[in-house]
């Protein structure tokens, strides 16, 4: 077989300044708590447009944090989506609560909001909307709903960095909001990830717990409560900012990219290219497509993979039919008919700022010749 050059599904988008404002910091013998976390987070604040953000080492960790906030007993109830990462639910598993999923719009694949109030229990306590692939969820019913039934808003926005929702900011909605910066997202800090807040009660708590339990005034030996090591370093707070400087030009990119990509998959039969709503401003984490009935999926991607081009089948199995989820909760796998019908049907494509046209079309052309050679059924 011909060797291929490959392509891979994500790149960071690592630069001279970068490398330079990292080594900086570690020749300045300040590898933790340093001036790094504030720049950050200051410049995080401005971006987002809320008064405080408090930078931690994953977006598990911070949504973790955020579901501290809510103050949950032991099986109180949140509702989220199952078409997501695990770790959008798990933090309300590690708080004793317990994930209530309801089913997905088929075209944006986020949480159905009208299918809400039905989940609703004297359990519940909170809502967490995913903003899933970088398109914000439907907020204006999800926030009524939340507002009617006095339930906290916590937004997984860890896809969504820079997405809007009616002009404003995917993070602003909620008591608080999670992204993160692992390397395929938007940007990066190898690990890590930004709580970001108004209420400064939620502020307050989110700093102390991510910093051991410590008190207000961080004096270094004073626990006023049980807390974790979440903190984020110094290196990575220092290409986060870095990183942040070219969010623009970052977003901008992405955006070109998945036009082309959308450009000349629409025309190819069986092919769902992603809707994007007209309320929101899309935020591209990820190109994804969707097959209609007549493609198997499984044989595109092998065939795919076989001429040197990463795919991965997003997100195939959702949460609640993870083994761990399906024995917890007994789900058999038509529990949420929609997002299982998109979970089987849906591939994600290469995609980073660095991608040329050319890439771009050696993707759609191998796609096109998947679907007609071997994917048909
Ligand atoms: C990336 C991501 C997270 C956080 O993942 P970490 O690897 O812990 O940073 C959470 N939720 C969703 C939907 C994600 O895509």
């Amino acid at each position: 077989m011909k060797k291929f050059q490959k392509i891979p599904l994500a790149m960071p988008l690592i630069g001279r300044k970068e490398i330079s404002v990292v080594t900086k910091v570690l020749k300045s013998g300040q590898l933790s708590l340093g001036p790094y976390k504030k720049k950050f987070e200051e410049s995080f604040t401005k971006l987002i447009g809320t008064k405080y953000a408090v930078a931690v080492n994953s977006g598990t960790s911070g949504l973790h944090l955020a579901v501290k906030c809510l103050g949950l007993k032991p099986g109180d109830e949140v509702i989220t989506s199952p078409f997501s990462f695990v770790a959008s639910s798990n933090p309300i598993i590690f708080e004793q609560g317990k994930p209530v999923f309801v089913d997905i719009d088929e075209k944006t694949y986020n949480m159905n909001p009208e299918l809400i109030e039905d989940t609703i229990t004297e359990k519940t306590r909170a809502i967490m909307p995913v903003h899933i692939f970088g398109q914000p969820c439907d907020m204006d019913p999800i926030m009524e709903t939340a507002e009617k039934h006095n339930l906290s808003v916590i937004e997984d926005a860890c896809e969504s960095l820079g997405a809007e929702y009616k002009g404003r900011k995917a993070g602003t909605f909620g008591l608080a909001s999670v992204f993160a910066f692992y390397p395929n997202k938007q940007i990066t800090t190898g690990e890590g990830g930004m709580v970001v807040t108004n209420n400064e009660r939620a502020y307050k708590l989110v700093a102390s717990l991510s910093n051991q339990g410590r008190s207000d005034d961080g004096a270094w030996l004073n626990h006023v409560r049980i807390g974790y090591n979440y903190r984020l370093d110094e290196m990575s707070c220092a290409l986060g900012f870095e990183q942040l400087k070219k969010i623009r030009y970052i977003l901008k990119k992405r955006g070109e990219i998945a036009k082309k990509y959308t450009k000349k998959l629409s025309k190819i039969d069986g092919i769902i290219t992603p809707y994007v709503s007209r309320d929101v401003k899309h935020s591209w984490f990820v190109y994804s497509v969707r097959f209609d009935e007549s493609i198997n999926r499984d044989a595109v991607m092998h065939y795919l993979e076989g001429h040197g081009i990463a795919t991965r089948p997003y997100f195939y199995p959702a949460v609640h039919m993870q083994p761990i989820y399906r024995g917890m909760f007994n789900y058999n796998g038509s529990d949420f008919p929609v997002c299982e019908k998109v979970s089987k049907s849906s591939l994600i494509l290469p995609f980073f700022v660095q991608m040329s046209t050319s890439q771009i079309e050696r993707v759609c052309r191998t796609l096109e010749n998947a679907i007609s050679e071997v994917a048909k059924k």
